[in-house]
C-alpha cells in the first residue's frame, strides 16, 4: 500500500485558494494529511519525494472526451476502422490522457456500441492503463441529422457513425440497447454541424423522441449529454434535464436564464478548440480559414465565445475538454483548452484551472472526494514543475508533468536518475 510524502511542494489544492508550500501525505488511494510549510509530517517509514518546489495539484478532468476518434479528418473515416483496431486505438488513447495529467474523463460519445464501455472496465479492472472514466453511448440521431453517415444505396447501421432512429419506439430500442451494454451516458444530437453539412442552428429531434430517452435513461439512474449548439437545444437539455451540454455556442438570453436557473444540475462543456482549430489551422486537411469562414465557423467562434463569456459571469459550470481526436486537434494536447479558456473566455488562470479540477469532481460525480487536494479525498494528483497559475500552458508540456498519480498509484514516478538533485525520491 502506497504510503507516502511529498515535500517541498507548492499546494495548489482546487479550493480557490492561492498556492502555498506545504507536504502532502498518501495512504493507500487517499490523501491522508496535507499540512503548511515544510517538515510538519513525520517521515518514518514513509517513502519521501522532494518536489523541489514543483507545483502538487489535483488531477485534470477532460469533461467531453472521444476516445474513438482516431485523428481522421471526417466523422465517416473515424468510423471506417475495423472494431478490433478500434478498441485497441481506444486503450492506447485512454493511456495518451492519463500521461498528460488528466485522471478523469466524461465519455461524451464512441464510435461503435460497445468501445467505451470495454475500455471503461479494461480500466477499471486494471488490464489497461487509463483515467477514471465514465462510458458513453455512439451518438443517437435521427435520420438526416448529425452524424446519420448511412448512403442511400448502402442504409447499414454499421456504416454509419451515430445510431439513427425515427420516432419514439426506436429511440427507446436504442437508449435501452446502450444501457444494456452498461453506457454511463446516453448522448443526443440535438443539433446540426457545419462540418457535416448541417447548420449548427438546426434542431432536428422532436420533443416526443428526447422525452422517450430522458425516461429509459432515468429508469436506471444514469445521465445524458448532448451535442447542442443551436439555442433551442440549449432550451432542449434544459426543459427534459439533460446535464452535460456539449457545445452551447448559439444559447440566447432566455437559454443563458433557463441554464442559470439550473446551474447546480447542467454542466457545459464547449469543445471550443475545435472552433478555433477548424476556423484557423485545418488548411493541411483541405479546411482553408476561407473554407471555414464560408462553412460558418468563424461566426460560430465569435458568437460562442459571447456566450460563453456571458455563461461564466453568470456562474453556469464551463469545463474543459473537447472533440480532440480529429486530425487537427489531436488527442493529448487537451490541456490548450485552458490556455484557450483564458485568452478567448475571460477566465483567470486561476478559475480555467479549478474548471479543470474541482468542477472535474463535480461533474464525474465524486464531489466529495475527486477534484481537489484535500484530506480524505482520493489521491489523485499531478506534479508539474512551473506554476501554472503564472504560465497555464506549462500543462502542455509533457516533459513537466513530473509525476501522474491515480487512485495511490504512479502512472508516472518521478525521475530518480541520480545526478539529478531537483528530484529526490528516498525511502526514509
Ligand atoms: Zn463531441
Amino acid at each position: 500500500m502506497a504510503n507516502i510524502v511529498f515535500t517541498n511542494v507548492r499546494i495548489f489544492d482546487g479550493t480557490g485558494e492561492m498556492p502555498y508550500q506545504g507536504e502532502v501525505q498518501v495512504q493507500g488511494n487517499r490523501i491522508q494529511r496535507v499540512a503548511r510549510g515544510n517538515r510538519t509530517i513525520p517521515s518514518n517509514g514513509l517513502t519521501v519525494i522532494d518536489g523541489a518546489g514543483a507545483t502538487l495539484m489535483p488531477g485534470m478532468c477532460e469533461a467531453h472526451t472521444h476516445f474513438a476518434w482516431n485523428d481522421q479528418p471526417t466523422l465517416g473515416s473515424i468510423q471506417k476502422m475495423p472494431p478490433e483496431e478500434h478498441i485497441l486505438w481506444c486503450a492506447h488513447v485512454a493511456e495518451r490522457y492519463l500521461s498528460r495529467g488528466f485522471t478523469s474523463c466524461v465519455g461524451a460519445a464512441t464510435a461503435k456500441p460497445r468501445l467505451d464501455v470495454v475500455v471503461r472496465n479494461a480500466i477499471n479492472s486494471g488490464l489497461i492503463p487509463g483515467p477514471r472514466y465514465l462510458a458513453a453511448s455512439q451518438e443517437i440521431t435521427v435520420a438526416g441529422g448529425l452524424a446519420d453517415e448511412t448512403l442511400p444505396h448502402l442504409p447499414f447501421q454499421e456504416l454509419s457513425f451515430g445510431a439513427v432512429v425515427s420516432g419514439s419506439e426506436e429511440m427507446r430500442k436504442c437508449v435501452r440497447q446502450f444501457l444494456k451494454y452498461g453506457v454511463d451516458t446516453i448522448k443526443l444530437n440535438l443539433s446540426g454541424e457545419y462540418i457535416a453539412g448541417l447548420p449548427a442552428e438546426f434542431t432536428p429531434m422532436t420533443e416526443d423522441e428526447i422525452a422517450t430517452a430522458v425516461q429509459e435513461v432515468r429508469l436506471r439512474g444514469k445521465r445524458l449529454s448532448a451535442h447542442a449548439r443551436s439555442s433551442e437545444s440549449v432550451k432542449q437539455c434544459v426543459r427534459h434535464g439533460i446535464e452535460l451540454v456539449y457545445h452551447a455556442s448559439f444559447a440566447d438570453d432566455e437559454a443563458l436564464d433557463m441554464l442559470e436557473a439550473k446551474k447546480d444540475k447542467h454542466f457545459v462543456a464547449p469543445g471550443i478548440a475545435w472552433l478555433i482549430n477548424t476556423s484557423h489551422h485545418a488548411s493541411e486537411f483541405g479546411i482553408t480559414p476561407d473554407i471555414a469562414k464560408q462553412m460558418g465557423y468563424h461566426r460560430e467562434l465569435e458568437i460562442a465565445c459571447q456566450t460563453l463569456q456571458k455563461m461564466r459571469k453568470r456562474g453556469i459550470r464551463i469545463l474543459p475538454g473537447g472533440d480532440y481526436g480529429f486530425a487537427w486537434i489531436k488527442h493529448g494536447t487537451n490541456a490548450k483548452d485552458l490556455e484557450y479558456f483564458v485568452k478567448y473566455l475571460g477566465f483567470s488562470p486561476m478559475e480555467a484551472l479549478l474548471s479543470a479540477t474541482r468542477l472535474g469532481g463535480q461533474i464525474m460525480m465524486q464531489p466529495d472526494e475527486l477534484g481537489l487536494l484535500k484530506e480524505g479525498y482520493l489521491a489523485d494528483l499531478l506534479l508539474v514543475d512551473g506554476d501554472p497559475l503564472a504560465n497555464i500552458a506549462v500543462l502542455q508540456d509533457p516533459d513537466r508533468i513530473l509525476a501522474v498519480m491515480k487512485d495511490g498509484q504512479f502512472y508516472k514516478t518521478p525521475d530518480v536518475r541520480p545526478g539529478r538533485s531537483r528530484l529526490g525520491l528516498s525511502a526514509a
